[in-house]
């Protein structure tokens, strides 16, 4: 038994855990949980505990439904809201094939090969997710426009604001599970909010981000209040992204850095940000998974609708922020279509898919865009090589559809369970007859 193992074994004796979940995630990004009693746990370790794969989105079809998880054992903690005694743990699980091979159907293990190449190469793959989400009045009906809690905007800091003691709560459930959090603050449509995780490896941060998005729903309902990861609840005002900064590092050098470089950015790190421009809209349908996706992707407040990259520039993809010439290993570049209600895992293969492709083959940085896009003609756009990312979850998918890299990342089973899936969802929305069409046409046509 490796010390991991037995670190958490001696935990849960000392700290009464009579429960432990066992978390993984489906397809689309959804947490799912087991509970087992201790006793389970040493089997657990060894060879997994099954489960009826048949029954998770995307996992297995029918006759080869048998599945295994398996519990990493360095993820283990304990559940900060459950009471101290009798306690609650929890650990993420690689999901395996009944033979022990890892499942090809498993999002972990999609990004675990990703990370894989990377090291191959030499990288190691750093992310820094700024993640926001709206806090609604509970008690909402089913298609009805929610209420956001309060009425302030960016930045804004109110005496007993109810965002403030949120994030005061949220923070501090986090950091009791081991998840630093770097900066939060109000966002800038009323109720919204941003937290920001500091940087980790990148399993970490998607294994960070599926606790993130628990946490903050459970700290809600305990204050009376609904959190919620939907890209754009509103139309009129800003979505919910989740701009995520990228680095590769070679041990402990930042390969994106170098001395004296435009914006201190290496060849690699020029390579990296071509690679995602090049790719990005054939990775949109996986960043963006949603039908809702495309009305943040389209309607300002901030968020990217072209493909192009900037300094300075908020309207842009991507975006190299400002570097500060103390921290070299600092330099970063960030991705700024991928929203909070992706699955992380599969975001982060696909984008670190890209930048690599972008590093193996040389591709050149075309020039940056400075100027606000949003506001440029069509034609502009044009003379400039500055292409729209998809508009529509359909159009995304028909990229996607045509995309080597994406179906090498995903591997055949979840590339096509992903298409299957998102036609449906894509094919359920274009029957609709909207409030929408009611309004503007019945009056007139
Ligand atoms: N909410 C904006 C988005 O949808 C981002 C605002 C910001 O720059 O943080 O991407
Ligand atoms: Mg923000
Ligand atoms: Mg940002």
């Amino acid at each position: 038994m490796d010390k991991q193992t037995e670190f958490v074994l001696r935990t849960i004796e000392e700290r009464d855990i009579r429960f432990v979940r066992l978390w993984f995630t489906d397809v689309l990004g959804m947490l799912k949980s087991v509970a087992v009693a201790p006793a389970e746990l040493e089997g657990a370790f060894s060879e997994g505990i099954g489960f009826d794969g048949s029954a998770i989105e995307g996992f297995a079809r029918v006759f080869e439904s048998d599945m295994l998880a398996k519990p990493d054992p360095s993820t283990f903690q304990v559940l900060p809201w459950r009471g101290e005694s009798p306690g609650v743990g929890r650990m993420f699980c690689d999901i395996l094939m009944p033979d022990g091979s890892p499942s090809y159907a498993d999002p972990r293990h999609v990004l675990k090969r990703q990370l894989a190449k990377a090291a191959e190469l030499g990288f190691t793959f750093y992310t820094h997710p700024e993640i926001e989400f709206f806090l609604l009045e509970q008690g909402f009906a089913k298609g009805e426009v929610p209420t956001p809690i309060d009425q302030v905007g960016y930045f804004d800091h109110t005496p007993h604001g109810l965002g403030y003691d949120f994030r005061r709560q949220a923070i501090t459930m986090l950091e009791a599970m081991g998840i630093s959090v770097e900066f939060s603050h109000h966002e800038g449509a009323p109720g919204q909010q941003e937290i920001d995780l500091r940087y980790a490896d990148a399993l970490t941060t998607a294994d960070n981000i599926m606790t993130f998005r628990l946490v903050v729903k459970e700290v809600a309902l305990e204050q009376g209040v609904y959190a919620t990861f939907m890209p754009k609840p509103f139309a009129d005002h800003p979505g919910s992204g989740m701009h995520t900064h990228l680095s590769l590092f070679e041990g402990d050098r930042n390969a994106f850095y170098e001395a004296g470089a435009e914006y201190s950015l290496s060849k690699v790190g020029r390579s990296f940000i071509a690679g995602l421009l090049r790719h990005a809209p054939e990775i949109t349908a996986v960043t963006n998974q949603w039908v809702n996706s495309y009305k943040r992707l389209g309607g300002g407040g901030e968020a990217p609708a072209y493909v192009c990259w900037g300094h300075n520039n908020r309207s842009a993809l991507v975006r190299v922020p400002m570097y500060k010439p103390s921290k070299g290993n600092s330099t970063r570049v960030e991705f700024r279509s991928i929203d909070t209600a992706a699955n992380p895992y599969l975001s982060f293969a696909v984008m670190l898919a890209a930048g690599l492709k972008g590093i193996e083959q040389g591709y050149e940085l075309p020039p940056g865009a400075e100027d606000d896009v949003w506001a440029l003609t069509e034609a502009e756009r044009r003379a400039l090589g500055i292409e729209p990312l998809p508009t529509s979850l359909g159009q995304a998918l028909t990229v996607m559809e045509r995309s080597e890299l994406v179906a090498e990342t995903l591997g055949e089973h979840v590339y096509d369970h992903f298409l299957r899936n998102k036609r449906q969802e894509w094919a359920d929305y274009r029957r609709q007859v909207t409030p929408f069409e009611l309004a503007r046409y019945l009056p007139v046509l």
